[in-house]
């Protein structure tokens, strides 16, 4: 289920693809651990990594669309591929990556050719690329930028203001940079430009984090923006963020993947050869459970993750369920691997502090992914939206398939507007629940998605409360289960996940169920029926000691089974 260097073979893949990531996999194992937490430690800038991508046209291979390049292709299954790998190495080769597609988005979304041009010339040069949307004094509140553009009188502007929170401000070759124009008031006035870091207009300030990746301050005095360097204006520029980080944030759930399977092999590997009063560590009942839900916990990651690329791949105006699908990526996935660092490190205790250790540095870059690309309050606020309509009112779509093909993804560049999410329809969720009812913890989630249904649709939040964004985040925690079970029985099904597995997985979900409920319950603003109904729908997941057993010998397999090369 994990992957592993050792037995990789990306066969699902054309050959051209299966070469580029195993090569990546070679590299990182070919340079070893020792620099990889050398260069971790001394936060060296991954220059290296870079010349490795560059020569292999890594990033010009994945991440230039047939529109650019008839010969390449976005291809968001073989990109979901290398999050995943590039996480298993480290959050920092991540990003350095992911705000390269960022600062793309913009470019690919646009119609200007020449800046489009641009881009697939400087990625098959190898340069990469930033996203700069940020600002130091205004977070996710993106309306309020202070970038200023003022007309130069010949078409183009001057830009001056400031970025903060910027990756690979320090090298990029292309930066998509957003801000408003200082004579037209409102979002008309919204302009996405393409500057070029290495401009001397361009001033990079520093490195506003303690890490091994660069992200960056950088201040634009009078920096000249041609016509030709304006990718959006108006509302198409607002909508050309959004739609941006909606491809780019699809990245921190299979980043975190890769993340947590590293760490699952060290923690695995120390806590099942370590011997204290005479016996394994991996003896203790506790410890055996904790690490059993880890790895239940990460196969429900995994497979819920494969299982929205496919509706990514599939969308199109007709069908964007994605738009729910993506931010449970973001904040769902994400929150369940830190669940799952935590859960090993409970058990790993003093090891997971080493430095020569790839766990020390997981543990603490697990915690970056839930927080970036929008926090989870804001992908939670989000995914209410889409709530109604998923529960109550199912439409019909024609089944999707597994979408491991060599197509383009061409729809994610032109999603159009951001609006209208609260009418996209969904098909029916009960039907996955449905056709694996003889599991006795599908079927026990099932009880409570279904009260879930009940408390809507008998107490309703109330006016205030629906104004209480307290009490409507936990109302949102608790329909996102429901929405994370739907694709995770849906991926089982198309991958004939082992029945213990998935029985173990909802036992999981339907104690996550629970604790939220109780939750809910808590809160100052619940009225006594909704508590009522919060301690109604608490439920215990149905006990199987064959089946914890059966799951816990998948996990003592993996003993041994992975250590990097040193
Ligand atoms: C390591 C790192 C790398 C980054 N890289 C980039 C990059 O390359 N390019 C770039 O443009 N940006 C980048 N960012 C910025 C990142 O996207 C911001 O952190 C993010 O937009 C949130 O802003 P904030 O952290 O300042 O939180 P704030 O926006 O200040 O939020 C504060 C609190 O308010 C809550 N909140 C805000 N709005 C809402 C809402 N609408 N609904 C509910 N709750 C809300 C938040 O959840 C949070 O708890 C990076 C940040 C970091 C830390």
């Amino acid at each position: 289920m994990l992957f592993n260097p050792r037995t990789y073979d990306p066969a699902q893949f054309d050959e051209p693809t299966r070469r580029l990531l195993r090569a990546t996999v070679d590299w990182f194992e070919s340079r070893g651990k020792k620099a990889l937490i050398d260069t971790y430690i001394d936060r060296a800038w991954y220059a290296d990594f870079l010349e490795f991508a560059a020569r292999e046209g890594l990033f010009a291979e994945f991440l230039t669309p047939s529109a650019a390049d008839p010969d390449k292709r976005w291809d968001t299954a073989r990109i979901a591929e290398l999050n995943e790998i590039l996480g298993f190495y480290g959050l920092g080769y991540w990003y350095t990556w992911q705000v390269t597609i960022l600062g793309l988005g913009p470019v690919w979304q646009s119609e200007n050719e020449a800046v489009r041009a641009r881009a697939a010339k400087l990625l098959a040069e190898g340069h990469v690329m930033a996203f700069g949307l940020s600002e130091r004094t205004h977070g996710a509140d993106i309306y309020s930028t202070d970038m200023i553009l003022t007309p130069d009188g010949e078409g183009g502007f001057t830009a001056t203001g400031s970025k903060y929170y910027i990756g690979n401000g320090n090298v990029a070759g292309l930066v998509s940079v957003f801000g408003r124009r200082s004579d037209v008031e409102g979002p008309e006035g919204y302009v996405f430009f393409a500057a070029d870091s290495r401009h001397e207009a361009y001033h990079l300030v520093k490195n506003v984090v303690n890490a091994q990746m660069y992200v960056s301050e950088f201040r634009l005095e009078d920096y000249p923006v041609r016509a030709e360097d304006v990718l959006h204006t108006g509302q198409a520029a607002f909508d050309a963020a959004l739609n941006t980080v909606n491809v780019g944030k699809f990245n921190l759930c299979t980043a975190s993947v890769g993340i947590c399977e590293h760490a699952m092999y060290e923690a695995v590997t120390h806590a099942h050869n370590r011997v204290l009063y005479g016996r394994k560590v991996t003896d203790f009942p506790h410890v055996r459970r904790e690490l059993t839900d880890a790895y239940a916990r990460l196969v429900a990651m995994k497979l819920f993750s494969a299982r929205a690329v496919d509706y990514f791949r599939t969308a199109s105006p007709e069908d964007r369920r994605y738009l729910l699908f993506n931010p449970m990526t973001k904040m769902k996935v994400t929150t369940e691997g830190e669940k799952v660092i935590d859960l090993m490190w409970d058990v790993i205790a003093a090891k997971g502090f080493e430095a020569d250790t790839y766990f020390d540095k997981a543990a603490k870059d697990i915690r970056g992914l839930p927080k970036l690309e929008g926090t989870v309050h804001v992908n939670l606020a989000l995914i209410l939206k889409f709530m109604g309509n998923y529960l109550f009112a199912p439409a019909d779509y024609a089944p999707v398939p597994t979408r491991l093909d060599a197509a383009d993804d061409a729809f994610l560049f032109r999603q159009g507007p951001a609006r209208g999410l609260g009418a996209i329809r969904f098909h029916d969720w009960r039907a996955p629940y449905d056709r694996h009812a003889q599991l006795a913890n599908v079927a026990r989630f099932r009880e409570q998605a279904d009260g879930f249904c009940e408390l809507l649709l008998k107490h309703a939040p109330s006016k205030e409360q629906q104004a209480d964004l307290d009490f409507l985040l936990e109302i949102g925690q608790l329909f996102a289960l429901i929405v994370y079970g739907q694709l995770v029985l849906e991926q089982a099904e198309l991958t004939g996940l082992d029945a213990d597995v998935l029985d173990q997985i909802f036992d999981a979900l339907v104690r996550d169920f629970s604790a939220h409920a109780t939750e809910l319950h808590g809160k100052a603003s619940t009225t006594e029926e909704q508590a009522a109904w919060a301690l109604a729908n608490v439920r215990r997941p149905v006990a199987d000691a064959e089946r914890a057993a059966k799951v816990w010998a998948r996990v003592e397999a993996l003993s041994g089974s992975y250590e990097m090369q040193p």
